[in-house]
């Protein structure tokens, strides 16, 4: 196994990672007593919940033996899934144990997605199959826990028609929530137009689409592999920035008026490019140009998540610049699985109305929660 891969391994599952409640717990209490969130009159939902069935991960782990060449980020970055153990054994949970975990985190809800590069890292036809199967499978776990549970509907993008299908299904029939895109497949983006049905179902039936990190595109791969920073550290929130860049300079939000997008770590760095991506925007190339500056886009239709990121000079920047019903909260289950983060998210210096609107109340709007929750009563 070479360095890279043996760092990649410890920092999935790092210390603190994907830790089980007593697990967690035995790690405080050598210190001190576990911390505890207390009742703070809004619903914690969690934006960004990772899960993954265990068939994609069977999956995942096949295609890594053949050593896919149009897939040179995932081999870098998922190396050999055989040592991922606990890890993948908290992605593929859906019962009893995940509850457990919310519940002494204090999270009362879980936006489920499927977790990254889901099913995009496999040709059309099986992408598709397993993008249904794992629906399904997470449609049962909805309904099962309505109150604790919601999930986004993973897709196929290889073939949007499929896609846009599925889409319905999923909003529809199955009682799903929003959309993930497990950012770029097969190193293209969803601001070329072959794409646009994606958007049209996703407007057409309100559900946001959350465009999650994978390893940067294979184009671009290479000096991120080179230095060490393809991950969360870098490559991710790059990754995603261009994805989503992309998708505003294409002019598919004046296409798509009405359709809404969700990115996490805080916004992958764009609330602090703001100025100057509205700054350079007169002189963009006329073909590749928006009808209106950036910030125009990420303050109607983009939504940011602060996954994997409980800093409170971020979430406060975040909400000054794009405004608070604009920002929510997300853990990045089991990923980063850390109590004392809620809990630094609760002591927010901020009103306790813009506090219910991060926890829990712009999530309910943006996921159309309450919808689910009538349906279900
Ligand atoms: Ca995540």
């Amino acid at each position: 196994m070479n360095r890279n891969r043996r760092n990649f391994l410890r920092f999935a599952l790092g210390a603190g990672a994907a830790l089980s409640a007593p697990a967690l717990a035995q790690q405080w209490g050598a210190r001190r007593p576990m911390p505890v969130p207390q009742p703070a009159g809004y619903r914690r939902i969690a934006t960004e919940e990772a899960w993954a069935p265990r068939t994609l991960l069977d999956a995942w782990a096949k295609l890594l033996e053949t050593n896919p060449a149009d897939e040179p980020g995932f081999v870098a970055l998922w190396g050999n899934l055989a040592n991922m153990g606990r890890f993948t054994d908290r992605l593929a949970e859906l019962g009893q144990a995940r509850l457990d975990d919310m519940n002494a985190a204090g999270i009362d809800m879980q936006v489920l997605s499927l977790t990254a590069p889901g099913v995009q890292v496999f040709d059309a036809d099986t992408a598709h199959a397993l993008a249904v199967d794992s629906n399904d499978e997470l449609a049962e776990a909805v309904r099962k826990h309505p109150d604790r549970y919601a999930g986004l509907v993973a897709i196929a993008p290889h073939d949007p028609r499929r896609a846009a299908q599925e889409i319905e299904r999923g909003r529809t029939r199955l009682g799903l929530h929003g959309v993930i895109v497990n950012s770029h497949t097969k190193g293209e983006y969803l601001a070329d137009t072959k794409y646009w049905e994606i958007f049209e179902a996703a407007e057409a039936t309100n559900a946001p689409i959350y465009i999650h990190p994978r390893d940067p595109a294979p184009a671009m791969l290479r000096p991120f592999v080179e230095h060490d920073l393809h991950r969360g550290d870098l490559g991710f929130g790059v990754e995603v920035a261009l994805h989503t860049l992309a998708i505003i300079n294409a002019g598919v939000f004046d296409r798509f008026p009405r359709l809404k997008l969700v990115i996490g770590h805080g916004g992958e760095g764009l609330p602090y490019h703001l100025y100057r991506l509205d700054a350079t925007w007169p002189v963009r190339n006329a073909r590749m140009r928006s009808a209106e500056p950036p910030s125009h886009y990420m303050r109607r239709n983009v939504y940011i998540t602060n996954s994997g990121v409980a800093w409170e000079p971020m979430v406060t920047f975040a909400q000054k610049v794009l405004g608070e019903d604009r920002v929510m909260y997300a853990m990045d289950y089991p990923y980063q699985y850390r109590v004392e983060e809620v809990i630094a998210m609760d002591e927010l210096p901020i009103s306790y109305e813009a506090k219910k609107k991060f926890f829990q109340t712009n999530a309910e709007r943006v996921f159309n929660l309450n919808d689910a929750r009538e349906n279900a009563a």
